[in-house]
């Protein structure tokens, strides 16, 4: 008899998959401590991203982002763990057990985008440039000013416009010739990182991993084409109109004046005192009662390469704020609030599902805007505009019927400045300034020397919030939508009304990344995101 012979590195193999399942957690239970303890060292280093990030801004203390990111590196990059979740994916029934396969199928996530964004050379080109472009400061008549305050101190000195115009596009130039072979660099890397993970392109995996596309559903295209199309005849019509009556033929430097003179005049208002706006977004949210001063919410004054900044450095106990100083915009506060009343009122217990969006995959910029937008939203209202802005009704209502008439140009331009930015990380290997004017010719169907996406690399977002801004254009539609809900459900002095505070925490502040964000928002509102009835609002049909 023939013995039996087994090979000395089958013997391996098998010791071998005998030990890694060993290793891997075979019971739900077992699944659940595995996923409870990654959970938990995970947030240990959102704290620290977050307190890294608050010291680069407030700069209350040096910042230090590398040292949070090669924790994440070390813990993300853990090849393990991504075995335990495919594992677990694979034998986990999402109709049985939906919150542990929701756990599973966010940390995927997150790991598959850490092998982009935690990668060494990623990170830190990132952080390098986040802190330049920060930093970087134009030398006004001997003294530093921040790009983001340049126009502003330069209309304070110079009256004449286009004399104004010529040395804000003279300062900008420089720093786009400074920053954009850099941040082009960076794209390149993402793109190369998140093809190595099977992703077309970086932007491709972004709009994965915050839910816009899925395997199963093309969402974001398909809404992107649907605005197209519903848009384009009155776009036209618009541009048509405006052309015959400035007597202009249209062009990427006239357009926004060809499309403004169709507006009509409005009656003069003074608004409310800069001074009162944090007061007045404080009292905004009373009247849905919210006591902003009773919640773990900090607002530091600080010059910013943003509107406002909210971090949240330990959800629910510890958000902070950032806003420009006198930047005087109630909307700009109540939209920071909004933000830091979703991270103080989540009561989600995984760390995973809290909403931190320092990992890709972990958070909804869509959800998280929108839940910003609706605070932002209620000082937009007709009433709150009379009664606190002491803006006439006539004044309200020729607003609205401009903001009507120009929405054919404006939803399309802001259309095409997000998906720049997309079709950037498409053709990397082309001339931004042709991407960006085919974009033009292709949405707004102009030519021209100039291009409003001609300083891009001046912007923080490329460096630090990639792929983003669709967000703000998500947010207000989902924004529009709950206020509509509101007036429903409330009755139309809904924005004085207490109840309502309770209701946007019960149905959607509490809720974490648990869900996927479209269900969230149709759980609680009864609706799926309703675009035509978006831009019905505005009397496009
Ligand atoms: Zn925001």
């Amino acid at each position: 008899m023939k013995r039996r012979f087994i090979s000395v590195p089958v013997v391996l193999l098998i010791l071998f998959a005998y030990l890694s399942c060993a290793n891997i957690p075979q019971t739900e239970s077992d699944l659940n401590v595995y996923l409870d303890d990654l959970g938990e060292k995970y947030e240990a280093v959102c704290v620290e991203m977050g307190t890294q990030n608050w010291n680069l801004y407030s700069k209350e203390a040096e910042a230090d982002q590398d040292g949070p990111k090669l924790k994440y590196a070390e813990l993300l990059l853990d090849p393990k763990h991504m075995k335990v979740v495919d594992n677990g994916l694979a034998r986990i029934d999402r109709e049985e057990n939906p919150r542990l396969y929701r756990r599973l199928f966010v940390w995927k996530n997150v790991l598959t985008a850490a092998r982009v964004d935690m990668d060494e050379n990623v990170f830190r080109m990132e952080n390098q440039l986040e802190q330049e472009v920060n930093e970087y400061t134009h030398d006004v008549d001997g003294k530093p000013v921040l790009h983001n305050e340049l126009r502003q101190v330069l209309s304070n000195k110079i009256k004449d416009a286009l004399e104004l115009e010529a040395r804000y596009e003279a300062y900008s130039d420089e720093m786009q010739k400074a920053f954009e072979p850099r941040v082009l660099e960076l794209m390149k890397l993402r793109n190369e990182k998140a093809r190595g993970s099977g992703f077309k392109d970086y932007g491709e995996m972004c709009l994965f991993m915050t839910e816009l596309l899925a395997d199963e559903s093309k969402w974001f295209y398909d809404v992107i084409d649907f605005i197209e199309e519903k848009t384009l005849e009155p776009f036209k019509e618009l541009v048509e109109k405006g052309s015959m009556k400035t007597g202009k033929e249209v062009s990427l430097e006239n357009i926004r004046e060809i499309v403004y003179s169709m507006t009509e005049d409005l009656p003069a208002h003074v608004g409310y005192p800069t001074e009162k706006a944090l007061d007045l977004a404080k009292k905004t949210a009373a009247n849905i009662g919210f006591d902003i001063d009773a919640l773990p919410i900090r607002l530091v004054e600080k010059a910013l390469p943003y509107g406002g900044l909210n971090l949240a450095i330990h959800i629910p106990s510890d958000i902070r704020i950032l806003v420009r100083p006198n930047s005087g915009r109630v909307g700009l506060f109540l939209h920071e609030f909004g933000h830091g009343l979703e991270a103080v009122f989540n009561q989600t217990p995984e760390p995973i599902f809290k909403n931190y969006e320092w990992c890709l995959g972990a958070s909804t910029p869509s959800y998280e805007e929108g839940m910003a937008n609706v605070m932002e939203r209620f000082a937009d209202h007709d009433k709150w505009q009379v009664m606190f802005n002491k803006k006439s009704k006539a004044r309200a209502e020729k607003e609205k019927d401009n903001q009507n008439l120009l929405s054919p140009y404006t939803i399309r331009s802001t259309i095409v400045e997000f998906l720049f930015e997309f079709e950037l990380y498409r053709n990397l290997d082309r001339d931004p300034e042709d991407v960006a004017k085919d974009l033009y010719k292709k949405w707004l169907f102009i030519d021209g020397e100039s291009h409003p996406q001609k300083y891009w690399a001046t912007s923080i977002f490329p460096v630090a919030y990639p792929c983003y801004r669709q967000s703000y254009f998500i947010a207000d539609i989902l924004a529009w939508q709950v206020h509509e809900f509101l007036k429903d459900k409330f009755g139309d002095d809904y924005l004085f009304n207490s109840q309502v505070g309770e209701w946007l925490i019960e149905h959607l502040f509490k809720k974490g990344h648990d869900l996927p964000w479209m269900d969230r928002i149709e759980g609680s509102i009864g609706q799926k995101l309703d675009i035509a009835g978006y831009l019905a609002s505005f009397g496009i049909d």
